[in-house]
């Protein structure tokens, strides 16, 4: 019977529901798990992509209520912001590419985007498609819990919270530089930028080359390496401009000259002129009385840094590799006034020397790399190798003045400085790489006056950070460097903004709270927006005594709740809930917020909590790919997640999404994957309807042997499950699962056993698969679960325990065996192409067995010498047989060899088994699956048919085989 997938989904929401299955209360006799994930961001309805960090945190609470926590799994709705502000004024402005991103990827009906000239009416609306979409996906949510950004009391919280840091110095007013879109007048953050890309600026030294009086400044973060300068490059076909900056004259891009004035700096454009223009000019070195010429570069960019790049050929592989490309192509010359002699006298200046490189480092490490030409992406590959070598082995050589013998990261500081010092040099805050608003516009870096930061560069604050994450889990933990860079780079941030939705800083109400530092805490206020829903508190009795009581224990009990208007017993009954459930146990989030959101919890955290309420653990995982492409509304493949549960259930989204990557992967998701996935979960039903007897008579050698096998993935599972390798896991319970209990069914079909009397061993292991299965796929577990005859959720169920009693090695041993010969025999009939109509099994004599047994014994000791072994089984009376066919022996040790270590463990230990027997009992299944008789004989019978000999070649585990 087909499944109805809708009818299942709405059943078993709405028996949870009634059951209030995920309302988390506190419970002091349990231990509690508090998982959270990244709150969404309610500008578009949720697509395939958000439902892996979701889905995998609700498997994660899942699991964890199978394994006996009190599992609190809360959700909120990040209001606070600009984007929806911009979006709706595109909207109101009739913007036509956003209108049809609305109309025809996120379906949203036509009189309902006229609302959204209102900011707050597209949050109110995918707030709620993002709701329902959750409840769809069968999230396990405490929804009692739910809050919005803009909620009066969390306001207050924010408030709260901002007023702490302020009173602990740690946010300031100031010159601060912030990533800004020159076109909305606005700082940028992550969420702000097409791609969502972190605008990271750095601060780079200006190296002031000299031509006619002019300055001519060149970017670099090496400023130690101008001892080495060849050549200058240019971009022929970019604009640049002769300005006077702060009064002194210099040429730069014309971009560069805008870029200035964000930093503040005081600039009047003079003339402008072509940088073909400046090609081939001689340009003065600062710091050396020589030249160097101006060569044409189409890579250099206009709008980085000042649009001229400073040549390094001996240190820098763009450098030497842009001069070897330019000397085998010196026809790019002849439209510029130089001649070939000048580029052939460019000769790489070596001026630093490091352990491991001889000659000139630049070229050395484009051989290393293999590079061919300057287009190649492994360049900046070999810079950051070269950069980072010299950087921590380098030192200066004679040729730097009396910088020589210096280390280069001492002497980076000191040219720095002291070309500063003679204003031979200066500084350019600038964007790492370029990033751009979604509005449109290039971002740069502005120097705000007056602008409010919170202050990430503090040293004691970093050191905490650091502390957290030492003492906290990291999943997967290859994450941890991630993390310690971001904590390390973090400078001053600024924290607030003139437009948008959330909190206003409450000493200067000119401002809004940006939605970076606003959702740094709020895990904490899932505890208090219960009672806020439920009616028992109000805005206006909540103020600061209130969360520093509820959320710090500090404060008298009495006093707060006289100063709140609220009974003792309610703040008390709060604060009792807070001290239960925090920490966070487990933060889930996509790998894109460790720069930023994730390192600010981590800091934020440690700042205002006691080290017992810091976060234990967080969870990164990757992206989704669809069909192997990247999801981007370009390429036309964003699928909502609401459709796709409507088109294909939920259970199957939620397991193909899972099944196809572990953390840090892409998961690569296809519908193709999505039918299979269905497919096998409607098999794995009808096998729960199909099994309905319970117990079972005597157990025959393959029961033994499934059960066994039930055993190993159970504990392997729940292994993966701790370290939340799903992929693992559902390849265990899926396709493992499926193999075995194929080769179970056929192994008793073959011996024509009625379904009655396997199906309360089917039946044990379906048990176990539909526990296991049901964090994944919860709605279909629950149907499997209540086919299997029980009354209470699955969700109550707890999840299979390995035993070991039920560990069964003799049953791993023989089946093994089994299909080992099984698949031998195939292997001869497709080599051999014949089709057998006898096939004869030749079993190991007992000294064969005796020598096996002595010989694994010896290499389990380490012992794999031939002429050792061979000693030893000689020596004795039992194996000295072994005499007459050596070539046995060594064929017994490699098949030893072969064999995985925990298979040679258990071989030592059950020491003999008796394979006649074993064959016997599978004789029917053998003779069906080779279509053919079948004869098993011991090597030692006298009575054997062995027309050929084989049964000499007999070895313990590996039977001889004859076929006619
Ligand atoms: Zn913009």
């Amino acid at each position: 019977m087909p499944i109805d997938w809708h009818a299942i989904q709405e059943k078993w929401r709405k028996k949870w529901e009634e059951q209030k299955i995920f309302d988390a209360e506190p419970d002091p006799s349990k231990r509690k798990y508090f998982v959270t994930v990244a709150y969404p961001y309610p500008n578009s309805p949720q697509h395939i992509g958000h439902g892996r960090t979701y889905t995998l945190a609700d498997v994660h609470a899942r699991y964890m209520r199978m394994q006996g926590y009190n599992v609190l799994f809360p959700m909120g709705f990040h209001y606070t912001g600009t984007p929806i502000l911009a979006m709706s004024r595109r909207l109101a402005a009739n913007d036509e590419e956003l209108v049809d991103t609305f109309t025809s990827i996120y379906k949203v009906p036509k009189e309902k985007i006229a609302s959204f000239k209102e900011p707050i009416n597209i949050a109110r609306y995918f707030h709620n498609e993002i709701k329902q979409g959750m409840q769809e996906m069968g999230y396990s949510i405490d929804w009692r819990r739910e809050f919005t950004t803009i909620d009066d009391v969390y306001t207050k919280f924010i408030s709260w919270q901002f007023r702490k840091l302020k009173e602990k110095g740690l946010v300031a007013q100031g010159s601060h530089p912030v990533g800004w879109c020159p076109n909305d007048g606005n700082a940028v953050g992550q969420h702000d930028t097409i791609g969502d890309v972190e605008p990271e600026f750095t601060e780079y030294t200006l190296i002031k080359f000299e031509l006619d009086g002019y300055k001519v400044p060149t970017a670099t973060l090496r400023p130690e390496t101008v001892f080495g300068v060849t050549n200058l490059w240019i971009n022929p076909e970019a604009e640049y401009v002769k300005a006077s900056v702060d009064c002194e004259n210099w040429i730069i891009s014309s971009k560069c000259a805008d870029k200035l004035k964000f930093l503040n700096r005081n600039i009047n454009v003079q003339s402008k002129l072509s940088g073909k223009e400046l090609a081939g000019k001689k340009f003065g070195v600062p710091l050396a009385n020589r030249t160097v010429t101006m060569f044409p570069a189409s890579f250099v960019e206009p709008g980085d840094g000042t649009g001229i790049v400073m040549s390094v050929p001996a240190h820098a592989p763009y450098d030497y590799q842009a001069l070897e490309d330019l000397k085998q192509n010196k026809s790019l010359l002849s439209s510029f006034s130089i001649d070939n002699n000048q580029l052939e006298a460019v000769k790489p200046i070596v001026i630093i020397e490091s352990e491991g490189y001889s000659g000139v480092p630049a070229l050395a490490v484009i051989n290393k790399y293999k590079i061919k030409t300057q287009d190649d992406p492994k360049l900046e590959e070999a810079t950051s190798d070269i950069y980072s070598h010299e950087f921590y082995k380098g030192k200066m050589l004679d040729n730097t003045m009396h910088y020589a013998g210096m280390n280069v990261a001492r002497a980076r500081e000191k040219v720095k400085q002291d070309m500063l010092d003679k204003k031979l040099a200066d500084i350019m805050l600038d964007l790492i790489k370029p990033v751009r608003c979604r509005c449109g516009a290039e971002c740069v870096v502005k120097l705000l006056s007056d602008q409010w930061f919170i202050n990430y560069l503090d040293a004691n604050w970093k050191s905490l950070a650091h502390d957290c994450i030492n003492s906290m889990q990291l999943m997967p933990d290859e994450i941890k460097p991630e993390f310690d860079y971001t904590v390390d780079w973090l400078k001053e941030r600024a924290c607030a903004r003139k437009s948008g939705l959330g909190t206003k800083l409450p000493w200067d109400e000119d401002w809004i709270i940006e939605s970076l530092s606003d959702s740094v805490i709020y895990m904490a206020y899932y505890i208090i927006a219960k009672y806020v829903n439920n009616g028992s508190l109000r805005d206006a009795q909540v103020n600061d005594a209130f969360f520093d009581y509820v959320l710090l224990g500090n404060g008298n009990a009495n006093g707060v709740a006289k100063s709140c208007k609220i009974s003792v017993e309610l703040l008390n009954t709060i604060r009792n809930e807070f001290e239960y459930f925090y920490p966070v146990d487990s933060r889930h989030s996509g790998r894109d917020l460790v720069p930023n959101h994730l390192t600010f919890f981590i800091f934020n955290h440690v700042e205002i909590f006691p080290e017992s309420k810091w976060p234990r653990q967080i969870v990164v995982n990757g992206s989704v790919l669809m069909e192997g492409k990247k999801m981007s509304k370009s390429f036309g493949n964003i699928v909502p997640l609401r459709s796709a549960v409507r088109d294909h259930g939920a259970d199957a989204i939620r397991v193909s999404i899972l099944v196809a990557a572990e953390l840090l992967q892409d998961a690569d998701f296809t519908l193709d994957a999505v039918r299979g996935i269905r497919e096998r979960l409607e098999r794995i039903y009808d096998m729960c309807v199909q099994f309905t007897k319970k117990d079972s008579a005597k157990l025959e050698l393959e029961d033994q042997w499934i059960l066994s096998k039930l055993q190993h993935i159970v504990e392997n599972t729940t292994n993966a499950m701790d370290k939340l390798r799903v992929r693992e896991a559902l390849h265990n319970i899926i396709y493992s699962m499926d193999q075995d209990i194929h080769w179970y069914l056929k192994r008793a079909t073959a011996k024509e056993r009625s379904n009655d009397s396997i199906s309360g061993v089917v039946r044990q292991v379906l048990d176990a698969r539909v526990r296991m299965l049901a964090p994944f796929a919860p709605f279909i577990s629950e149907e499997m679960w209540e086919a299997l005859g029980n009354d209470r959720s699955v969700m109550l169920a707890s999840w299979p325990k390995f035993d070991e009693t039920k560990v069964n090695f003799v049953a791993d041993e023989s089946e093994t065996l089994i299909i080992n010969l099984l698949a031998d025999a195939h292997n001869i009939i497709k080599v051999t192409k014949m089709k057998p109509k006898k096939v004869f099994i030749y079993t190991a004599t007992s000294w064969k067995w005796n020598a096996y047994m002595k010989a694994l014994s010896m290499v389990m000791q380490g012992k794999i010498n031939f002429g050792e072994i061979m000693k030893q089984l000689v020596s004795d009376t039992s194996t000295s047989k072994v005499k007459e066919t050596p070539e046995i022996v060594k064929r017994m040790i490699d098949d030893i060899l072969s064999d995985p270590l925990n298979s040679r463990q258990r071989k030592a230990r059950l020491e003999f088994i008796d394979e006649v027997q074993i064959f016997e009992d599978a004789r029917s299944f053998l003779g069906k699956e080779l279509d053919a008789d079948i004869a098993i004989y011991r090597e030692d019978d006298s009575s054997r048919v062995d027309p050929k000999n084989k049964a000499q070649v007999a070895r313990p585990y590996r039977p001889a085989l004859y076929m006619e």
